[in-house]
Protein backbone atom coordinates (compact mmCIF):
# COMPACT_ATOMS: atom_id res chain seq x y z
CA UNK A 1 0.00 0.00 0.00
CA UNK A 2 1.23 3.45 -0.82
CA UNK A 3 0.66 6.61 1.67
CA UNK A 4 -0.17 9.20 -1.00
CA UNK A 5 -0.72 12.81 -0.16
CA UNK A 6 -2.06 14.22 -3.53
CA UNK A 7 -2.13 13.16 -7.42
CA UNK A 8 -3.04 16.26 -9.54
CA UNK A 9 -2.41 17.40 -13.31
CA UNK A 10 -0.54 20.86 -13.55
CA UNK A 11 2.92 22.37 -15.29
CA UNK A 12 6.04 20.99 -14.64
CA UNK A 13 7.58 24.05 -12.66
CA UNK A 14 11.26 22.83 -12.15
CA UNK A 15 13.94 20.94 -13.99
CA UNK A 16 14.27 21.02 -18.16
CA UNK A 17 10.65 19.78 -18.57
CA UNK A 18 9.65 23.03 -17.10
CA UNK A 19 6.65 24.32 -18.17
CA UNK A 20 4.83 20.50 -19.73
CA UNK A 21 1.36 19.38 -18.83
CA UNK A 22 2.41 16.83 -16.32
CA UNK A 23 0.84 14.72 -13.63
CA UNK A 24 2.44 14.67 -10.25
CA UNK A 25 2.16 11.99 -7.68
CA UNK A 26 3.24 13.19 -4.16
CA UNK A 27 3.65 10.27 -2.05
CA UNK A 28 3.65 11.14 1.81
CA UNK A 29 6.45 11.60 4.39
CA UNK A 30 9.71 12.84 4.33
CA UNK A 31 13.63 11.94 6.33
CA UNK A 32 14.66 15.50 5.87
CA UNK A 33 13.08 18.97 7.18
CA UNK A 34 14.75 21.67 5.09
CA UNK A 35 14.51 24.89 7.09
CA UNK A 36 12.57 26.68 3.52
CA UNK A 37 10.71 23.47 3.15
CA UNK A 38 7.60 24.22 1.00
CA UNK A 39 6.06 21.05 1.54
CA UNK A 40 5.39 20.33 4.95
CA UNK A 41 1.81 19.80 4.50
CA UNK A 42 3.31 16.48 2.57
CA UNK A 43 4.77 14.94 5.93
CA UNK A 44 1.97 13.31 7.07
CA UNK A 45 -1.07 13.80 5.74
CA UNK A 46 -2.41 10.94 2.78
CA UNK A 47 -4.49 8.69 2.05
CA UNK A 48 -3.84 4.49 1.38
CA UNK A 49 -3.90 3.47 -2.33
CA UNK A 50 -3.19 0.36 -3.91
CA UNK A 51 -0.70 0.37 -7.21
CA UNK A 52 -3.64 -0.31 -8.97
CA UNK A 53 -5.75 2.52 -7.91
CA UNK A 54 -3.04 4.70 -7.89
CA UNK A 55 -2.58 4.12 -11.97
CA UNK A 56 -6.51 4.46 -12.29
CA UNK A 57 -6.22 7.67 -10.48
CA UNK A 58 -3.02 8.96 -13.00
CA UNK A 59 -5.12 7.35 -16.17
CA UNK A 60 -7.95 9.77 -15.36
CA UNK A 61 -6.03 12.83 -16.55
CA UNK A 62 -4.81 11.95 -20.09
CA UNK A 63 -1.53 13.02 -19.82
CA UNK A 64 1.79 11.37 -20.92
CA UNK A 65 4.25 12.54 -18.14
CA UNK A 66 4.27 11.79 -14.56
CA UNK A 67 6.25 12.83 -11.62
CA UNK A 68 6.50 10.95 -8.75
CA UNK A 69 7.83 13.43 -6.18
CA UNK A 70 6.82 14.11 -2.10
CA UNK A 71 7.94 14.38 0.52
CA UNK A 72 10.46 11.88 0.01
CA UNK A 73 9.15 9.31 -2.25
CA UNK A 74 12.04 7.25 -1.90
CA UNK A 75 11.11 5.95 1.61
CA UNK A 76 8.44 3.91 0.50
CA UNK A 77 9.04 0.09 -0.76
CA UNK A 78 6.03 0.09 -3.12
CA UNK A 79 7.44 3.12 -5.05
CA UNK A 80 9.60 0.38 -6.96
CA UNK A 81 6.15 -1.35 -8.23
CA UNK A 82 4.94 1.63 -8.92
CA UNK A 83 7.54 3.05 -11.14
CA UNK A 84 7.41 -0.15 -12.75
CA UNK A 85 4.24 0.14 -13.50
CA UNK A 86 3.89 3.38 -14.97
CA UNK A 87 6.87 2.22 -17.27
CA UNK A 88 5.15 -0.81 -18.44
CA UNK A 89 1.85 1.42 -18.97
CA UNK A 90 4.09 3.86 -21.27
CA UNK A 91 3.87 6.83 -19.09
CA UNK A 92 7.28 9.05 -19.20
CA UNK A 93 8.65 9.04 -15.68
CA UNK A 94 10.39 11.38 -13.56
CA UNK A 95 11.51 11.16 -9.97
CA UNK A 96 12.37 13.64 -7.36
CA UNK A 97 14.36 12.68 -4.48
CA UNK A 98 16.12 14.79 -1.43
CA UNK A 99 19.43 12.98 -2.31
CA UNK A 100 19.69 11.24 0.87
CA UNK A 101 18.69 7.87 -0.04
CA UNK A 102 20.43 5.70 -2.49
CA UNK A 103 18.92 5.54 -5.94
CA UNK A 104 20.80 2.79 -7.19
CA UNK A 105 17.38 0.74 -6.85
CA UNK A 106 15.38 3.01 -9.26
CA UNK A 107 15.26 1.80 -12.89
CA UNK A 108 17.46 4.10 -15.40
CA UNK A 109 14.32 4.64 -17.93
CA UNK A 110 13.15 7.14 -14.81
CA UNK A 111 14.16 10.66 -14.99
CA UNK A 112 15.63 11.62 -11.08
CA UNK A 113 16.05 14.93 -10.56
CA UNK A 114 18.56 14.32 -7.45
CA UNK A 115 18.40 17.22 -4.72
CA UNK A 116 21.69 18.29 -3.34
CA UNK A 117 21.01 19.91 0.06
CA UNK A 118 22.85 23.14 0.77
CA UNK A 119 23.92 24.39 3.86
CA UNK A 120 21.43 26.68 4.26
CA UNK A 121 18.73 24.05 4.47
CA UNK A 122 20.12 22.65 7.36
CA UNK A 123 20.34 18.98 5.56
CA UNK A 124 23.72 19.33 3.80
CA UNK A 125 25.48 16.58 5.87
CA UNK A 126 22.87 14.09 4.95
CA UNK A 127 23.81 14.18 1.33
CA UNK A 128 24.40 10.70 0.01
CA UNK A 129 26.42 11.91 -3.19
CA UNK A 130 27.18 8.07 -4.01
CA UNK A 131 24.35 8.56 -5.99
CA UNK A 132 26.01 10.72 -8.20
CA UNK A 133 27.66 7.30 -9.52
CA UNK A 134 24.15 5.70 -10.51
CA UNK A 135 22.87 9.06 -12.84
CA UNK A 136 21.92 8.33 -16.10
CA UNK A 137 22.71 11.25 -19.21
CA UNK A 138 18.76 12.80 -18.80
CA UNK A 139 18.98 12.90 -14.76
CA UNK A 140 19.14 15.76 -13.23
CA UNK A 141 21.05 17.63 -10.27
CA UNK A 142 19.13 20.45 -8.10
CA UNK A 143 20.74 23.13 -6.04
CA UNK A 144 17.89 25.24 -4.07
CA UNK A 145 19.74 28.02 -2.73
CA UNK A 146 18.92 30.38 -0.07
CA UNK A 147 21.98 32.97 -0.15
CA UNK A 148 25.10 33.85 -1.41
CA UNK A 149 26.60 31.46 0.51
CA UNK A 150 24.65 28.51 -0.69
CA UNK A 151 25.24 30.01 -3.95
CA UNK A 152 29.57 29.51 -3.62
CA UNK A 153 29.13 26.34 -1.48
CA UNK A 154 27.31 24.94 -5.04
CA UNK A 155 29.81 26.37 -6.99
CA UNK A 156 32.80 25.19 -5.43
CA UNK A 157 31.47 21.48 -4.90
CA UNK A 158 30.00 21.62 -8.66
CA UNK A 159 33.83 21.98 -9.29
CA UNK A 160 35.49 19.14 -7.11
CA UNK A 161 32.73 16.71 -8.47
CA UNK A 162 33.12 17.46 -12.39
CA UNK A 163 29.87 15.86 -13.37
CA UNK A 164 29.58 14.62 -17.16
CA UNK A 165 28.42 17.35 -19.17
CA UNK A 166 25.01 15.40 -20.21
CA UNK A 167 23.62 16.22 -16.91
CA UNK A 168 21.71 19.14 -16.30
CA UNK A 169 22.43 21.15 -13.42
CA UNK A 170 19.64 23.24 -11.87
CA UNK A 171 19.89 26.33 -9.40
CA UNK A 172 17.09 27.47 -8.15
CA UNK A 173 16.45 30.19 -6.07
CA UNK A 174 14.38 29.46 -2.11
CA UNK A 175 11.01 31.46 -3.71
CA UNK A 176 10.81 34.28 -2.19
CA UNK A 177 13.94 34.64 -0.59
CA UNK A 178 16.69 34.46 -2.93
CA UNK A 179 16.42 37.11 -5.84
CA UNK A 180 16.28 35.88 -8.82
CA UNK A 181 18.03 38.51 -10.93
CA UNK A 182 21.13 38.28 -8.14
CA UNK A 183 21.44 34.54 -8.94
CA UNK A 184 21.25 35.11 -12.78
CA UNK A 185 23.85 37.85 -12.24
CA UNK A 186 26.21 35.45 -9.96
CA UNK A 187 25.76 32.72 -12.48
CA UNK A 188 26.69 35.29 -15.43
CA UNK A 189 29.76 36.30 -13.88
CA UNK A 190 31.20 32.94 -12.98
CA UNK A 191 30.35 31.80 -16.33
CA UNK A 192 28.64 29.00 -14.57
CA UNK A 193 26.97 25.81 -16.75
CA UNK A 194 24.29 26.11 -14.53
CA UNK A 195 20.41 25.87 -15.49
CA UNK A 196 18.63 28.54 -13.77
CA UNK A 197 15.00 27.90 -13.02
CA UNK A 198 12.54 29.50 -10.77
CA UNK A 199 9.63 27.61 -9.40
CA UNK A 200 6.94 28.55 -12.35
CA UNK A 201 3.89 26.97 -11.06
CA UNK A 202 4.14 29.33 -7.91
CA UNK A 203 4.65 32.08 -10.51
CA UNK A 204 1.32 31.18 -12.50
CA UNK A 205 -0.22 30.12 -9.29
CA UNK A 206 -0.55 31.58 -5.47
CA UNK A 207 2.54 30.56 -4.27
CA UNK A 208 0.94 28.57 -1.07
CA UNK A 209 -1.58 27.07 -3.01
CA UNK A 210 -1.67 22.78 -3.40
CA UNK A 211 -2.79 20.62 -5.79
CA UNK A 212 -1.60 22.75 -9.09
S1 LIG B 1 13.37 17.12 1.11
FE1 LIG B 1 11.69 18.27 0.19
S2 LIG B 1 9.85 17.67 1.32
FE2 LIG B 1 11.62 17.00 2.52
S3 LIG B 1 11.97 18.66 3.98
FE3 LIG B 1 13.30 19.05 2.21
S4 LIG B 1 12.09 20.38 0.84
FE4 LIG B 1 10.67 19.47 2.36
Amino acid sequence: MLKINEIYASIQGESSHTGLPCIFIRLTGCNLRCTWCDTAYAFHKGDDFTVEETIQKVESFSLPLVEITGGEPLMQEEVYPLIDKLLETGYRVMLETGGALPIDKVPEKVIKILDIKCPGSGEDKKNHLENLKFLAPHDEVKFVLLDRADYEWSRDLLKKLDLPSSIQILFSPVFDKLDLKDLSEWILEDRLSVRLQTQLHKVIWNKNATGV
